[in-house]
């Protein structure tokens, strides 16, 4: 069985996120959702917020599980089975940091490969910030969330 882990803040989930499961859930058997818990980031919502949104969101989506994690994520992949992690790439900006990222992993743990998937073009600038600052301007964000995270706005 091919278990992938798509780490990430979360904070919170959008349908940018939801697009990069979708594809990657045609490829891997089994995909854990892997909410970053970063005590040095502030984040907009709690652990425990962020990990409901999603599984409301992936409800309907069989191979999809939901789990949060304080350490890193390379460890908790290997603990898991997962041979692969799943990130995702909107613009040049992101690679510099995903670049670096999948760097200190393979200093890790070389074991886990890293898989990356291209933003798709009507996707490409949302971002969970992005997101909080539009709302915040009252410009309707529902065709960019799912309806869990609408609910808790
Ligand atoms: P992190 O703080 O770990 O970067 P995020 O929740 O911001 O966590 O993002 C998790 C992953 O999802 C990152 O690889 C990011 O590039 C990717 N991602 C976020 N939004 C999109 C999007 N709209 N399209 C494609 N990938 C995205």
């Amino acid at each position: 069985m091919k278990v992938a882990i798509y780490p990430g803040s979360f904070d919170p989930i959008t349908n940018g996120h939801l697009d990069i499961l979708k594809r990657a859930a045609r490829i891997f058997d089994k995909i854990i959702v892997l909410v970053a818990i970063n005590p040095g980031k502030q984040s907009r919502f709690s652990t425990k917020d962020r990990v409901e949104m999603i599984k409301e969101a992936t409800q309907d989506m069989p191979n999809i599980e939901v789990d949060s994690f304080d350490g890193l994520t390379v460890q908790y992949a290997k603990q898991k089975g997962a041979t692969h992690l799943i990130r995702g790439l909107r613009a040049v900006s992101d690679f510099e940091y995903e670049f670096r990222l999948a760097s200190a992993n393979e200093f890790a743990n070389a074991s886990i490969d890293m898989v990356f998937f291209m933003a798709r073009g009507d996707k490409t600038f949302i971002s969970s910030s992005a997101i909080i600052e539009l709302h915040k301007s009252g410009v309707d964000i529902s065709p960019l969330v799912p309806e869990s995270v609408i609910k808790r706005l």
